[in-house]
Order: structure tokens, then sequence, then C-alpha cells
């Protein structure tokens, strides 16, 4: 029988997780069955648990469910646990659910290793404080980096996330509508005002010299990657590889080996 697992999120359609699990448990000749299940806010906790008594052995979360899926954990890796996000469930057989949180190791292997980016003193500004700012701070902070600069559309979110941060390294939140951010190496964008075809409410210049990704992929990325292109970005990229990355290391939580990613970063 094959082993069962699913994303789950909303919206979820757009998700290429099914594939990329596909394709690494194709590596290993694992039966995997993957599927995308929508789930709105409020009701994750019912949805795992009918997942786990249909037979599933674990799921990846995303938007806008992450903070939710650490709190109904019953225990957390040290990334979830700092972030207070889970984008990664594991059901023991005795009905435990065990969160992690692959976000923040999936984006720095993809900057480190695929993109060759140093990171060592770098300023970062990050866009969007929801899960994914959560479970990539803790990470980049651990790289050596210089500081973080944090701006939302809701700024109490950013003001929390940073008192959250504090002790972990320099971080701040911005106040966009007062004074420009200063300017950084790399330019992050965590929030899913793409999904909606909005490029950030920030100057473009703050893309001038920096390398800019954006943590959505495919049409999502495109009004961020055009307002960093046309603000004079060194690099930009979207969220494939970061996807890809933090894919294998759900991957080798749930199955104890790391895939090759090689093949699906370029196809
Ligand atoms: P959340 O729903 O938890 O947070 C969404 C964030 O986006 C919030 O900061 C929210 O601001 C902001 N936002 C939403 N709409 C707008 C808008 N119209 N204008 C400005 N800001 C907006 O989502 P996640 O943090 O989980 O995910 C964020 C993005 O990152 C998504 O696109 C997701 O697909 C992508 N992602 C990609 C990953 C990858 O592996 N490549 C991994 C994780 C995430 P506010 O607080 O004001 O609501």
């Amino acid at each position: 029988m094959a082993a069962l697992y699913c994303v789950m999120g909303d919206p979820i359609e757009h998700s290429r997780s099914p594939e990329i699990h596909r394709r690494f448990a194709a590596q290993f000749s694992i039966a995997l069955e993957y599927r995308r299940i929508n789930v709105q806010p409020g009701s994750l906790p019912s949805m795992v648990r009918r997942f786990a008594e249909d037979g599933g052995l674990g799921c990846n979360i995303t938007v806008p469910l992450k903070e939710e899926a650490a709190a109904l954990s019953d225990s957390l890796g040290d990334g979830a646990r700092q972030a207070g996000a889970a984008n990664t469930l594991s059901f023991g057989d005795n009905g435990r659910i065990h969160g992690d949180n692959t976000d923040g190791p999936g984006l720095l292997r993809h900057l480190r290793v695929n993109l060759g980016l140093e990171l060592e003193n770098a300023s970062i500004l990050i866009i969007g404080a929801g899960g994914a700012a959560r479970g990539i701070i803790p990470a980049l902070m651990g790289a050596n980096i210089a500081k973080i600069t944090l701006v939302n559309r809701t700024r109490k979110r950013a003001l929390e996330l940073a008192r959250r941060f504090a002790p972990l390294g320099a971080i701040r939140a911005g106040n966009p509508e007062a004074e420009t951010p200063p300017p950084a190496d790399l330019v992050i964008n965590a929030s899913s005002a793409g999904l909606a075809g909005h490029p950030p409410r920030l100057p473009r210049s703050l893309a001038a010299g920096a390398h800019c990704i954006d943590l959505a992929y495919g049409k999502a990325a495109e009004a961020f990657m055009s307002w960093a292109r046309r603000g004079g970005a060194r690099s930009t990229h979207d969220g494939w590889g970061m996807l890809v990355e933090q894919a294998a290391e759900s991957f080798a939580i749930w199955h104890d080996r790391h895939p090759d990613t090689r093949k699906l970063l370029n196809p």
C-alpha cells in the first residue's frame, strides 16, 4: 500500500508539492500517494485528525495555516518552536503529532548552495510577517548576517516578530509610512501579496544592487520580480528553489533519506 501524505492550505490548487514529493519518492522506489487538501483557517485540527484516521502519515502545511499547525502539535522541533510555525507534521503511532519547520533550512540551502550567495554580514529586508517570515528569520539569524529589517502591511505583526526574535540577533520593524527602510544586500518577499498580483508598496529603489527573492513561485512571484528588476536588482529569483529544498528537508524527516534536488531545480 502506498504511504499517504498531503499538503493542506488555502488556496491549495496551485501547490506543486505533490509533484515534488512523488519525484523524490521515485528516486528511492517508495510507493507514495500525496494529496492536496483545501483547509480553511480554524478547521486545521479536525482536518489533520481526519487525515491521520484515514491512514495519513504526515502533512505539509502552507498559507495561511503554519501558526495553527505549530499550536496543534504535541511536540515541536527546534526551528518550529523558535518560529512558532510548523510546515511539516508527522503522525506518531500513539496519535501524537510532531511539528517541524523546514522553510528556514530550505531557504538557507537554496541561497547558499544553489544561488551561491554569501550571507555573512548581509543586511536583509524582509517584506511580510506571516508564517513564512517566522520560519526563515531564525535560520537567517543563525547564518552570521548583520541585521534584518522587517516590514509588513499590518505593522503590529512586524513589531511582534521583531520582539520575538530580538534575542537571536539584530532585527527591527521598519515603518515605511514614516521612513524608507535602509538599503539591503538581500530583499526577501515573504508576503503573499503576489497571489493577488500586488507588488510591494515600497520604493523600487530598495531593490537597487540587491539580490531579490520572492518566496512565492510562478505567476505569484511576477509582480515582485518585475518591481525588483525595474528597481535595478542585482539578481531576481522566485521561490521554486526554496520550495524544492524545503520539500527535500520534509521528505528526509518522513523517509529518513535526503533526495537529490538537482533534477528538479534544473529541469
Ligand atoms: P501568511 O498568510 O502566514 O502571511 C501572509 C503575509 O503576507 C502577511 O504578512 C500579510 O500581511 C501579507 N500580505 C497578504 N496579502 C497582502 C497584500 N495584499 N499586501 C501586502 N501584504 C500582504 O502566509 P505565509 O507567510 O505562510 O506565506 C507567504 C508567502 O510565502 C506565500 O506566497 C507562500 O506561498 C510563500 N512561501 C513559499 C515557500 C517556498 O518554499 N517557496 C515556503 C513558505 C511560504 P498582514 O499581516 O497585513 O496580513
